[in-house]
């Protein structure tokens, strides 16, 4: 897949005299026939919702555009419950897929009317403690161990990951939850991660639906949804293909037709958690060559770090890198890529084939729109960049400012030093 910037050199210079580099760009036109096709995918399910996991582009504007597609938000803590609340998204829009849940925030959950996804079979005492009451409808998180298995190999570990019930668990679970008064279930399991194949959805519904058929078998709980969460993921290599989400959709669909449908389950709504295929690509982080380095290696300085993109630091991962204004020059200068933490792993790139980079250079880091900006911190004392929204017309919003050395010391306004400070910020 051919990785394409969104904007060109002069774009990059014109924006930067407004909004200084770093600063995040999402594509509003990427966003909108993304969320659309999406949609279509799935059309032949007439109840089916894509949850956009909150987490991974924490934005309200770009939450807002993905409304518009008909997408509610799949949240896991309180804050993440309070910016659904404030963009209207409440009731069974929002799909509440946390774990190790603090009470108050379950509590906050059904003050909403969320759907409870229960990440393990003792919060059902936990939530009806809290509650008084379950629910009406009500969702588990199944995990059946060992590996999953696709036909290209294996691909991701549920038997050493945290999440969920087991199988046993899940016949209990249900049976307690029907006993308790529940009504209506859901079925919600994340099994592998950024898979780039089209058939993580299809072999996962199918195991899903072949559960759904016996839970409803052997303890008559009527199942509402089927939640197949995350995990579609994106060709973050330029030389990968893209997932084709027309054929996921039909992949689901054929499994459904074949087991569902058959055991008189027809009705069953699928949802859907996508974070990373919702947004991943249609981000990029805009970065300025600060330094050049000459040593032991080649280095070349940018004034982004690991604050404003922790995946390569954190997993290695990679993520493509175009020099704006230099796109169709030969790749011959392997350089290090590299933010200003006081930490070697603060790297963007490793020995990455580039094109010459000068001081003042542009550079665009792609596939940045999902567990990007939402991952950032503040280590040494960095600050998180702006977001910015480039619409379909051309023009650029600014939809989150960057952070100041005030929001820095917010935190500290218990001491009479941060009076001090305020006041400093107040004078310059
Ligand atoms: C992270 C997460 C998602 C989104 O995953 P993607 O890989 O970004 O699609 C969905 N649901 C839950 C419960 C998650 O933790």
């Amino acid at each position: 897949m051919n990785k394409i910037p969104f904007i060109t050199k002069e774009k990059a210079e014109e924006i930067a005299k407004s909004y200084p580099t770093p600063f995040y760009l999402y594509d509003e036109k990427g966003i909108r026939e993304n969320a659309s096709a999406v949609k279509e995918a799935f059309a032949w399910n007439p109840g089916f919702k894509e949850y956009f996991a909150v987490k991974a582009t924490p934005n309200p504007c770009l939450i807002q555009i993905l409304r518009e597609y008909g997408c509610g938000c799949d949240c896991s803590s309180m804050t993440e419950l309070m910016l659904s609340k404030a963009m209207g998204v409440v009731g069974e829009d929002i799909m509440f897929s946390s774990n190790d849940t603090p009470a108050q925030e379950y509590a906050y959950a059904a003050r909403l009317g969320a759907i409870i996804n229960l990440d393990d079979i003792t919060h059902i005492d936990f939530v009806e403690n809290i509650l008084g009451k379950l629910p009406e409808t009500m969702s588990c998180r199944y995990n059946p161990g060992g590996v999953f298995q696709m036909s290209n190999g294996i691909m991701d570990n549920p038997g050493d990951s945290k999440y969920g019930f087991t199988t046993e668990q899940m016949f209990q679970g249900f049976r307690i939850l029907k006993e308790r008064g529940v009504k209506n279930f859901g079925i919600h399991a994340f099994l592998a991660s950024n898979t780039v194949t089209n058939e993580y959805y299809p072999v996962l519904a199918k195991q899903l639906f072949e559960l759904a058929v016996q839970l409803k078998q052997e303890t008559g709980a009527h199942i509402k949804f089927i939640n197949l969460s995350g995990g579609v993921g994106i060709p973050y290599q330029p030389d990968q293909k893209g997932n084709d989400i027309k054929a996921i959709g039909e992949g689901v669909r054929s499994v459904f037709e074949e087991i569902l449908v058959p055991a008189g389950m027809g009705d069953v709504s699928i949802y859907t958690e996508m974070g990373r295929f919702m947004m991943g690509p249609y981000g990029q982080l805009v970065t300025k060559a600060l330094h050049e380095k000459h040593t032991h290696k080649e280095y070349i300085g940018v004034d982004a770090c690991a604050v404003n993109l922790m995946r390569p630091a954190m997993y290695g991962a990679y993520h493509h890198i175009t020099v704006l204004g230099k796109e169709e020059e030969p790749c011959e200068y392997k350089y290090d890529i590299t933010g200003s933490l006081c930490e070697n792993n603060d790297k963007f790139a490793v020995d990455r084939m580039l094109p010459r980079i000068e001081k003042g250079d542009y550079l665009v880091i792609h596939d940045t729109g999902a567990h990007g900006y939402a991952m950032g911190y503040n280590y040494n004392g960095k600050l998180k960049s702006a977001e910015l929204l480039l619409k379909e017309d051309g023009s650029v919003e600014m939809i989150r400012r960057a952070e100041t050395p005030e929001d820095y010391f917010a935190t500290l306004d218990c001491l009479p030093l941060y009076q001090k400070l305020k006041e400093e910020f107040e004078a310059e």
